[in-house]
């Protein structure tokens, strides 16, 4: 039976990244992950300035070995047609880029066996209980192991978090994503794009799923290519995946429409955070998509994962030194006020503007293209340039400020480009 301070379930960007804090603060850290190191995982990969900046400053510079790709912006599509790009101002183009999750989760796992975590590769967690002071771990094989203190990041699809008694995420709080990553010329392809937009971007597509986008990002020698909505809409899905294609294919974004959808995964997404993301009596702290930490809006869970698990690790630390688990009570408190309220909270009521219907999405982007200020603001959250980025957006774009821009928005042009300076 091992015993230690702390065992950490699952080995992705939040359960790494809480390993890392946890080991710099002195505690003793097992990783218990059920697959091993280089998996892959379908993401688009996407690593925005503001959290290659956390992780720069708060892991180290050796993360941004993992960003293959740099991009110069964003290009956004509406429903019909209209087309919004975004150019990064050359701040902005300080950090963010694009990964390969098999390589990013990989390096992120190395950094906290160098910080002294020992990962155990193939350890699935099958079962977890409280015997007094210590948790008690089981895993599929039937080994158990025993610390002070838990954290699960065991991403979305978590089952542990219930038998601590929380509920989980529900199909409200619940995406599905369908699509692909294939080997690709995409120095090419990044040439087409140059000469149609001036620059290499990511593209994001409203309209060819319900509540959600489509997205096409590049990586150095692959393409990333996607569809997302609510599970409460996880239906077609080959059929919007074909449709896309030909829509993407007819604007010039991809010369072909021959890619198949060989890749699922669900996401957090709509009615987050989970209800609960501690269990004082189970002596445990959720982290990352566990605990429901995606923007509603862009579907970005790389930044909660960081965010949350550099948090967790420090309350983690300070219910050790005082000897009390009643101190992880801090924990919702401390994730909420330093990213909680402007990334779920006003992440939410952006998404409930933008999401309602296709004709919404429209009017989304139109009331943003026609306001250079609303347009700046939308590039910087999908950059997460600051903590602020949603309260900011929400504010420029609901309330009296909604209607000055609808009537705008009338005369909003099919085309529009803007740079974004912070
Ligand atoms: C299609 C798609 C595209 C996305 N694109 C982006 C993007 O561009 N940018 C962005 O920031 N976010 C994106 N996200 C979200 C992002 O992928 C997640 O938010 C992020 O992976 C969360 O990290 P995590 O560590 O919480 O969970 P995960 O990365 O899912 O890691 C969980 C780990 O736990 C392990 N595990 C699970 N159960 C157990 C168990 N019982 N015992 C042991 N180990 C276990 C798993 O094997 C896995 O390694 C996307 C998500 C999807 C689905």
């Amino acid at each position: 039976m091992t015993v230690t301070d702390l065992i950490v379930v699952g080995a992705g960007p939040a359960g790494s990244s809480a390993a890392i804090f946890a080991s710099r603060l002195g505690i003793d850290v097992i990783i218990l992950e059920k697959q091993r190191k280089g998996r892959d995982k379908f993401c688009g990969g996407g690593i925005t300035y503001g959290v290659e900046k956390l992780m720069v400053e708060k892991i180290g510079k050796e993360v941004s070995e993992s960003i293959e790709l740099r991009i110069d912006g964003v290009v956004v599509f509406s429903p019909s047609g209209r087309e919004l790009v975004l150019k990064f101002s050359e701040e902005l183009k300080k950090f963010g880029g694009l990964v390969r999750r098999s390589v990013f989760d990989s390096k992120l796992m190395e950094i906290a066996e160098s910080e002294g975590a020992e990962l155990r590769e193939k350890r699935e967690v099958v079962k977890v209980r409280t015997e007094k002071d210590e948790v008690v771990v089981t895993t599929r094989d039937g080994e158990e192991l025993r610390s002070s203190y838990l954290v699960v990041a065991t991403g979305s699809e978590d089952k542990i978090g219930e038998q601590l008694g929380i509920p989980p995420l529900g199909k409200e709080g619940m995406g599905g994503c369908w699509g692909t990553e294939v080997k690709f010329d995409v120095e090419e392809i990044k040439n087409e794009w140059k000469k149609k937009w001036g620059l290499v971007p990511i593209f994001l597509f409203f309209g060819p799923v319900p509540s959600g986008y489509a997205w096409i990002f590049p990586k150095r020698e692959f393409l990333n290519i996607g569809i997302g909505t609510t599970l409460s809409h996880f239906r077609y899905h080959e059929e919007r995946f074909t449709s896309f294609l030909r829509k993407a294919a007819g604007i010039g974004v991809i010369p072909e429409t021959n890619f198949k959808h060989d890749r699922a995964a669900t996401i957090p997404f709509g009615k987050v955070p989970r209800s609960k993301t501690y269990s004082e009596e189970g002596r445990a702290l959720l982290v990352g998509d566990a605990a429901g930490f995606v923007h509603p809006v862009t579907g970005e869970g790389i930044y909660g994962a960081i965010r949350g698990s550099l948090i967790a690790a420090r309350v983690v630390k300070v219910a050790m030194d005082k000897e009390d688990p009643s101190q992880l009570r801090r924990y919702e408190e401390r994730w909420w006020s330093e990213f909680g309220e402007d990334t779920l909270g006003y992440g939410k009521k952006i998404a409930k503007l933008l999401y309602g219907s296709s004709f919404m999405m429209e009017m989304g982007v139109k009331v943003v293209m026609c306001d250079k200020e609303a347009s700046r603001r939308l590039g910087l959250l999908l950059a997460h340039y600051d903590s602020e980025v949603s309260r900011k957006m929400y504010e420029r774009i609901s309330g009296l400020n909604l209607v000055g821009l609808a009537l705008k928005s009338l005369r909003s042009p099919k085309r529009a480009e803007f740079e974004v300076i912070p």
